[in-house]
């Protein structure tokens, strides 16, 4: 999860020329030419209503043009250039879920159902595969307005929403992790919630989670990047190299979200766990 800044491309503009193009005549033309005020109508409600799909009323554009602006997404005339820019725009956190690698486009109104939209930029999300999880879901209950986060609108992402809490067995064989929320009151919390469970936890975090807990059992230093490899540690030590390494994931991906230090500022405040892993971490270096 990030907050982005909108792209910046000229998207009525790009209609234009998109309308005039005659060799598009098995697809959009003349047919946006035609109807091109319905869509530029619709793109002004869109950035009117910051994206949010409780205020933005689906528009009457025609079947043909409709199949017509997902064909244009699909292999996109060279006009919309701009689509295969946007995919890489966020190379070091996916600003859907938090996770890694977004190579996707999401968008954010599905286009199977809100056409209109389908090559209109502040629509189109870089994600990983998470997009695919997601598939249509959009909105949750109507009477909390609970919707899936929009990266280009919503500045709550620029907080720090996520965290993990941790319960264990008395000898920590056994270490269970759930994904949580920093403050249950936000003000935004219905849609948080709706986002996490339908992005993050669907992309499975938690699973991810657990692996990065099996590889802390075996050497600490292999998760909490920084303490030292080769001589025992204290507490203190522990908690400041957890710091450090929050700091460090937070501003390397420029986003308080994203798994590793949803992770990291789990462990941090999980102070039952701070003993444990320093003894952990002591007799693995003194082997
Ligand atoms: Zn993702």
């Amino acid at each position: 999860m990030k907050k982005l800044n909108l792209p910046q491309i000229q998207d009525v503009s790009i209609l234009h020329t998109l309308a005039q193009n005659q060799n598009l005549h098995k697809t959009s033309y003349p047919i946006l030419r035609q109807q091109i005020h319905l869509v530029e109508a619709a793109y002004v409600d869109y950035t009117n209503s910051n994206g949010n799909p409780w205020n933005i009323a689906n528009v009457g554009i025609t079947a043909d043009l409709q199949t017509a602006l997902r064909k244009h997404y699909k292999s996109p005339p060279t006009s919309l250039n701009f689509i295969e820019s946007l995919r890489d725009s966020s190379p070091e956190v996916c600003p859907m879920c938090g996770g890694f690698k977004p190579t996707e486009l999401d968008h954010l109104l599905p286009k199977e159902d809100y056409p209109a939209w389908s090559v209109f930029s502040p629509n189109l999300v870089p994600a990983c595969s998470c997009n695919r999880e997601r598939g249509r879901l959009l909105k949750g209950r109507a009477d909390k307005q609970a919707r899936i986060l929009h990266p280009y609108f919503d500045t709550c992402l620029q907080e720090r929403i996520l965290t993990t809490t941790f319960t264990h067995s008395n000898d920590f064989s056994l270490i269970r992790p759930k994904v949580c929320y920093v403050d249950d009151n936000h003000p935004e919390i219905e849609s948080i919630k709706y986002h996490t469970k339908n992005v993050v936890i669907k992309n499975d975090i938690e699973g991810w989670i657990r692996g990065q807990l099996n590889t802390l059992v075996e050497f600490p230093a292999n998760v909490v990047k920084g303490i030292s490899r080769r001589r025992t540690i204290d507490k203190d030590e522990l908690v400041e190299k957890l710091e450090d390494l929050l700091e460090s994931y937070d501003e390397q991906t420029g986003s308080k979200n994203n798994w590793n230090s949803i992770l990291v500022h789990g462990l941090l405040n999980a102070p039952q766990l701070h003993d444990w892993l320093v003894e952990r971490h002591n007799d693995v270096v003194t082997r």
